[in-house]
């Protein structure tokens, strides 16, 4: 029977049995960390080979750049011909630059806050108006704090099955001079694993903006990390963009931080020269160069796209019996009170949880309370705000088979007693 058809008293009765399975889970001492998106050991053991591979004697680059020095500020040619396909940009309009392709995100607001793009008639922190930006949500509270700590305005947009809400987004862009730019993560978003529509990509390239100067960041973090044998393929942003006369508009980011080692990888950037150009003259003032050691060993180690398929492959193997175990629990403990509904991503690091509405705050303290640290409730919203607080992101890569398991019950379990004592107060 659904929960919402219960009386009073079959509420009462199912609380009491909720309450005492969440008793006998305090006596458990379970300590599980499903906060964060976190590969596991065993991923990062895939790329041990990387820690293996001595440069000693062999550090010069393919056009003789002698990978210990300083320069090289756009990274190794073959460093990009390797990673340019993941962005879809040529390997002359792609950059490979540090670690995290999150810092690279940083530091393109930070260049447009500081000093505009080529186009723009000021620097965006000198506007007499806050700039703004469209945040699709649920979605990643790192974007959302990025931009809180630059001051600039968040505009929610609702996420669709097929990416962002497109009316919604052509009507604010086409109004409102103020909004600069839009954070899409396209391909197993986080945290819902949604995969944008051609025709939602073709919207975001062709339709007209109000500000000239108008940036999508692209943050494809997800573009191989498949789930399933269908590995999906999404339209080309950048010459989406380009077909409708609109070059500038897509900043294309990616890193292989899931793919080899989270703190130690390489970060992507890819987009028009002039983006290129505009990227390297202002991190050119920021640091020398990146780390060409690294991209070396990359390379060497990866080889080619299909080595590189291959690595994502192994992750697969170990990433989708952790979903599937996750997904189980929730069918089995969840489904029947028919109140909740979630994600069955085909890709990413994430299963998005929504729950009765008025709960996730609660349902998030109540697992923490027994050792199940899920990410803070409303954290994939601007502000941490989730008008509706029933929104949970779990997060099944790190904890081992079993501990998953144990986890992913006890959220049943803390889900369905923060409901209960919800409709029973009513
Ligand atoms: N973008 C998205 C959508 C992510 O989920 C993550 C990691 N959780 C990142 C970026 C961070 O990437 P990086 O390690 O390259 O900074």
């Amino acid at each position: 029977m659904k929960l919402a058809e219960y009386s009073i008293d079959a509420l009462e009765q199912l609380h009491g049995q909720v309450q005492a399975e969440y008793l006998r889970l305090r006596e458990r001492t379970l300590s599980i960390n499903m906060a964060r998106g976190v590969p596991s050991s065993e991923q990062l053991d895939l790329s041990n080979a990387l820690l293996e591979l001595s440069l000693a004697g062999d550090y010069l680059a393919e056009d003789g750049t002698d990978c210990r020095n300083y320069m090289g500020q756009q990274g190794l040619p073959e460093a990009r011909r390797l990673f340019a396909p993941l962005l879809g940009l040529p390997a002359e309009q792609t950059v490979v630059s540090g670690n995290s392709s999150l810092a690279l995100m940083y530091d393109c607001l930070a260049f447009a806050m500081h000093n505009g793009f080529p186009e723009s008639s000021m620097p965006w922190q000198q506007e007499p108006q806050t700039v703004a930006f469209l945040c699709p949500v649920p979605g990643y509270d790192r974007h959302f704090t990025l931009c809180e700590s630059f001051g600039v305005r968040m505009i929610p947009v609702p996420l669709l099955d097929d990416g962002p809400d497109m009316d919604v987004v052509r009507r604010l862009v086409s109004e409102d001079s103020t909004i600069r730019g839009m954070w899409c993560v396209p391909k197993y978003s986080n945290p819902t694993g949604t995969v944008y529509s051609d025709e939602v990509i073709e919207a975001l390239a062709s339709m007209q903006t109000a500000a000239l100067d108008f940036r999508l960041f692209w943050d494809d973090a997800y573009t191989l990390h498949h789930l399933t044998s269908d590995a999906i393929e999404i339209s080309n942003i950048y010459q989406a963009c380009v077909r409708h006369g609109h070059p500038d508009r897509a900043l294309v980011f990616g890193s292989t931080s899931k793919m080899t080692f989270a703190g130690a990888g390489l970060a992507l950037f890819g987009s028009s020269k002039a983006n290129v150009e505009w990227w390297l003259s202002h991190a050119s003032i920021r640091s020398v160069g990146p780390d060409k050691l690294n991209q070396l060993r990359h390379v060497r180690y990866l080889k080619d796209l299909d080595g590189l398929k291959s690595l994502m492959d192994g992750h697969r193997k170990l990433l989708a019996p952790r979903f599937s175990a996750v997904l189980h629990q929730l069918d089995s403990h969840l489904r029947p009170f028919g109140f909740a509904s979630w994600s069955e991503p085909k890709g990413g690091y994430f299963i998005s949880l929504n729950i009765l509405p008025g709960t996730a705050r609660h349902a998030v303290a109540l697992a923490r309370a027994v050792g199940v640290n899920l990410t803070s409730a409303g954290s994939c919203y601007p502000h941490g705000h989730d008008p509706l607080d029933q929104h949970l992101r779990i997060a099944p890569s790190s904890p081992g088979l079993s501990d998953l398991e144990a986890a992913a019950q006890a959220i049943c379990t803390c889900v369905l007693l923060a409901a209960c004592e919800r409709l029973i107060s009513k």
